[in-house]
């Protein structure tokens, strides 16, 4: 190969393709690693990493020239399209894999934490174990819960591209993630159903505290079906950014909610804070915007309101009922002596 000629073979970028798998897959042709290889195309002690996040017009145009590929062509394998927010939100390699799709190329779509299904097969996909959203759901679940994700997808992207939003990505997230309650325990239905003597020798396990988060009840659904030791999220965008498939879908799901009723979400969730864990949801509201934080405060006053009444109420239901409970028991007494 010569050192500025143009290179006899190159493949064609597949759909969706990033520059890091194009690369991938050159290099071996050539022999050579894929450093060796980015050195070839001209760009020596460039990583490939930096260079399919950022890719200069003078970059691509020195690719292209080596390779015969368009200028466009060879821009649409970097991720020119988002912001600087969003690169933590991009991995090295596809999160999770498609039953049908080989392990090359890599595509872009799939290097974000918010694509649960193959972008060209349609079919879900699937975590390290094998698992898919479906299997841990159940179907009927997955497909309702889809729905709420879908909006949290359109929202996710429209914020890594940059895109003025009411709230940020990362505003929501620090909501969901915040820690509403003390951390505690598992709870008996959180426990796997266990012998006397295993709840003996799994004492450490079952008297662990899990942080108990919001987005446990933006998504009840995901309360449900974690595995309780996994169940705790990462704070902020590296609850995303570094989730399991399950987590992000949650999480997804969880935006989706807070973004279409924001305010109906926040009080959802401070209604059932301890005093501590409510002090952090107010902190991690605090960025929102100002119209919807009045909102929420007003509707939160009457809605702790009307929960006191209501517990009050049930109360003294409760006092009305022992108290004839003792007048029958009474007077049952009294016809039994009489
Ligand atoms: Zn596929």
């Amino acid at each position: 190969m010569t050192a500025h000629g143009r290179l006899p073979v190159v493949y064609l970028p597949e759909a969706d393709e990033r520059l890091s798998s194009w690369a991938a897959r050159m290099a071996p042709f050539y022999a050579m690693t894929v450093s060796e290889f980015v050195a070839a195309l001209g760009l020596k002690g460039h990583e490939v990493f930096d260079l399919e996040w950022r890719l200069s017009e003078g970059q691509g145009a020195l690719i292209a020239a080596r390779t015969g590929l368009s200028p466009e062509a060879v821009q649409a394998m970097a991720f020119r399209e988002f912001g600087p927010q969003a690169r933590m939100m991009i991995a090295r390699k596809s999160r999770h894999y498609c039953p049908h799709c080989p392990e090359e190329p890599q595509r872009k779509s799939t290097a974000l934490p918010w694509r649960f299904r193959c972008p060209v097969h349609g079919v879900e996909f699937r975590d390290a174990t094998g698992e898919t959203l479906s299997d841990r759901f159940g179907s009927d679940r997955f497909k309702k819960l889809e729905r709420h994700a879908e909006a949290g997808v359109t929202y996710l992207d429209a914020w890594a591209r940059g895109a003025e939003q009411r709230m940020e990505a990362p505003e929501v997230l620090e909501v969901l993630t915040a820690r509403h309650r003390r951390a505690s325990p598992p709870n008996v239905w959180e426990q796997p159903r266990m012998s006397l003597k295993d709840r003996r020798d799994y004492q450490d396990f079952l008297t662990t505290p899990i942080l108990r988060q919001a987005l446990t009840i933006v998504v009840p659904e995901y309360d449900q079906v974690a595995p309780v030791l996994a169940k705790p999220v990462r704070p902020g965008l590296h609850a995303l950014a570094q989730g399991s498939l399950l987590q992000c879908f949650a999480l997804t799901v969880g935006i989706g909610r807070i973004i279409e009723d924001p305010v109906k979400w926040a009080i959802s969730v401070m209604l059932v804070s301890d005093a501590e864990g409510q002090g952090r949801v107010r902190q991690a509201i605090g960025p929102w915007p100002l119209s919807l934080r009045r909102s929420i405060s007003a509707r939160f006053w009457r809605a702790e309101r009307d929960e006191r009444a209501r517990q009050s109420a049930e109360k003294a239901a409760r006092q009305r009922q022992s108290h004839k409970y003792r007048l029958i028991q009474s007077h049952q007494y009294r016809s039994r002596i009489s």
